[in-house]
């Protein structure tokens, strides 16, 4: 079961509510998923067509409860549903006219007498935005799993459309973007915080609760990596430095021998290059007697000098370089 498929089933399991959200719900259904007809003169044919069960099931128990109506429902299989299980509830012809009307739906002036934006009457009341943009999201939506991404869309088949489911989501505060796509106008939106209120809002408040399981675990896991990726260019650091200190070591070995180097400069010379991984500040507590950081570092800065040099044969002076008191 894709996360998507819990949201949907969630709320195809809502209680029905009132006859207002019944009719904002279907009118909604209707229009999103192109399910009027036109069949000639007051004729119609009047369905509801989805991949989940629960979702066509939600609807014959609206028709049923508010209406009256007995719908038929059907299942779709073949080529153009890419060879997935549809399921279709039918409106019986002769109560087709009825519940379009009483969905506010027909217009005299309309393409085929159809509206294709409903009547603002619809969703007269808040809780009948949220039922508009519920049914909408059941029949047209998409949610990603919040493990992959965060992404929560509505595919309206126009832009009116989109606009106006747009409107419901605004009103509650939930400002979401449209984009065309195909021949879609998709109605989104990208930040995990207006996608757990939108789960909220269309009343799947179970899906909204792992959603922020998996976001909270996310966060907390993107923080631990910063931190361990923080950690480890700072090692990193050191250890690059280390090898180059390391390597310019061996090089006054072979090419003049250590011995040869004043004592404070040897001792580090030995130090450094028996503890690659170790810091700065750590390496002068190896020395006798300790010396402190910057001590270390200038030391360090000198054998690279040495070494560099020795590898342009420039002429070295142990002796001039060995005072300052280092030798102890
Ligand atoms: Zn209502």
């Amino acid at each position: 079961m894709s996360f998507a498929s819990d949201v949907r089933g969630e709320l195809a399991r809502l209680p029905a509510g009132e006859i207002c959200c019944a009719r904002s719900e279907l009118a909604a259904a209707l229009l999103v998923s192109g399910g009027i007809a036109w069949r000639g003169r007051n004729r119609y044919s009047v369905t509801v067509t989805a991949a989940d069960a629960a979702v066509v099931r939600r609807f014959f128990g609206l028709l049923k409860q508010h209406w009256g109506i007995v719908g038929q429902i059907r299942t779709l299989t073949g080529d153009a549903l890419n060879g997935l299980k549809h399921y279709q509830l039918a409106v019986p012809d002769g109560d087709a006219p009825r519940l379009l009307e009483e969905l506010r739906l027909l217009d005299a002036n309309a393409l085929f007498g159809v509206r294709q934006v409903p009547d603002g009457e619809i969703v007269r009341f808040a809780c009948c935005k949220k039922a508009f943009a519920r049914a909408a999201f059941l029949m047209c939506g998409a949610v990603s799993d919040p493990e992959k991404g965060y992404h929560i869309e509505i595919a309206a088949p126009t832009e009116a459309l989109a606009g106006f489911i747009a409107e419901q989501l605004t009103y509650f505060g939930i400002n979401v973007k449209i984009v065309g796509r195909k021949a879609k106008s998709v109605v989104y939106l990208k930040r995990a915080e207006d996608i757990s209120d939108m789960l909220t809002l269309l009343g799947a408040a179970g899906a909204m609760m792992a959603f922020e399981n998996v976001r909270v675990k996310k966060e907390v896991s993107n923080r631990v990596n910063r931190q361990l990726n923080c950690d480890s260019s700072n090692i990193n650091r050191v250890m690059n430095a280390a090898e180059a200190q390391i390597r310019d070591i061996r090089y006054i070995d072979e090419q003049l021998g250590l011995d040869k180097l004043p004592k404070s400069l040897r001792e580090m010379a030995y130090v450094r290059a028996n503890n690659p991984e170790t810091s700065l500040a750590e390496l002068g507590d190896l020395l006798i007697p300790p010396i402190g950081k910057s001590g270390v570092n200038a030391r360090l800065r000198r054998l690279s000098d040495i070494a560099e040099k020795l590898r342009c044969g420039d002429e070295i002076e142990l002796k001039a370089h060995s005072g300052k008191g280092e030798e102890a």
